[in-house]
């Protein structure tokens, strides 16, 4: 359910759910598979042409069909990379990216509005959690992007504003859909779920059966490190962490990437480089890879970008860890996340 009038959130719909509703509507079912190949290229209401204007208005009775509008939209010079900045039904904002490489176009997605987890380092955090998305409203981002684009999305990340494993059920269901061969039909093998290591979800999602990429979040090498740049930690250590890894290893057969941003004088050192390969070799029992990625400086934090990127990386390759420093898109138009949205808030105060 979407709003008070109770109308149901047609976008987070299974095709069979579509389908219960629209028989008991009193239509037959061949109208469910028409309207859901409608919605889900974003198309609703008169542009639905093969709908009788009479069911139509049965639909805008009963379900609510919204996706999120694009409040602005920055293009890279560079590399053609494109933020959005979208607005959701509550006026609230998120943010996505669209990002061009070899083996398609992918969609980085938000998963909710803010997010409560605290990194220190992070501009989708600073000003908090103000709510979850909807399983309609990370697969609106991915439809409104198509739209726009007019080019299909054939890899997402879930590495935008949130942490998708504290919107645990509308991740899964939206993870559900997005690869369902009625909805977007994305496989789940091009799908990355990131997080900064809730344990208890990570056990629950290795249960899941989706064969999603799983990436942790780590950037640190140690619980004192680690604790001072990502609350997280005072609840789960890096060893329970990278156990709850080695157990969805396990369970999944999906190799795992840990992400490693690096910040200067907080998790940047020689020294650090060698305890990193020697946790990883020690928890974790499948071939790992670490995504290196420079700071990209948020003001308010304080922090500054490590300037070591590079000794870092070719101290684990020589350790045996598999590492790589993550290329940057759209350097031009600032688009990690979370920065457009803080702004956006700050105009509309
Ligand atoms: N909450 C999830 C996903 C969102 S952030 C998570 O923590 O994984 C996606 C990635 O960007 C995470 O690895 C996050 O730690 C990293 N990140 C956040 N702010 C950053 C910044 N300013 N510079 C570089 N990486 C950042």
């Amino acid at each position: 359910m979407i709003n008070s009038e109770q109308k149901i959130d047609i976008l987070s719909l299974f095709p069979e759910e579509l389908e219960r509703e629209i028989v008991s509507l009193g239509e037959p079912k061949f109208r469910a598979k028409q309207i859901y190949s409608w919605i889900i290229k974003g198309k609703w209401g008169e542009e639905m042409k093969n709908i009788p204007v009479s069911l139509r208005q049965k639909l805008e009775n009963r379900f609510v069909f919204t996706l999120p509008k694009i409040e602005k939209k920055l293009v890279s010079k560079i590399d053609g990379t494109i933020k959005y900045l979208f607005k959701l039904h509550d006026g609230e904002f998120i943010e996505s990216v669209f990002m061009k490489y070899e083996h398609g176009n992918t969609l980085c997605i938000s998963s909710q509005v803010g997010c409560r987890m605290g990194c220190k380092f992070c501009a989708s955090t600073l000003l908090g959690r103000v709510r979850n998305l909807l399983p309609s409203e990370m697969l609106g981002q991915i439809i409104a992007a198509e739209k726009d684009t007019g080019e299909r999305i054939s890899n997402v990340v879930m590495m935008g504003i949130g942490e998708p494993l504290d919107n645990y059920d509308n991740t899964i269901k939206f993870l559900r859909l997005v690869s369902h061969e009625d909805n977007l039909n994305i496989g789940l093998r091009h799908i990355s779920v990131s997080t900064c290591g809730l344990v208890d979800k990570i056990n629950d999602l290795a249960n899941e059966g989706l064969p999603i990429t799983l990436s942790i979040s780590l950037h640190a090498y140690d619980n004192e490190t680690r604790s001072k740049i990502m609350p997280i930690n005072n609840k789960y250590k890096v060893e329970e962490l990278l156990m709850a890894c080695q157990r969805y290893f396990e369970k999944t057969s999906r190799r795992i990437s840990f992400e490693y941003t690096l910040i200067a004088n907080q998790n940047d050192n020689e020294e650090g480089a060698k305890k990193l390969a020697t946790i990883l070799k020690k928890y974790i029992k499948s071939p790992c890879h670490v995504n290196l990625i420079p700071l990209n400086e948020v003001k308010e934090t304080g922090l500054e970008t490590s300037k070591n990127v590079n000794n870092f990386k070719n101290k684990l390759m020589s350790l045996g860890i598999n590492a790589t420093v993550r290329r940057r898109l759209g350097s031009d138009i600032n688009a990690s996340c979370g920065q457009l949205r803080r702004q956006a808030k700050e105009e509309n105060r």
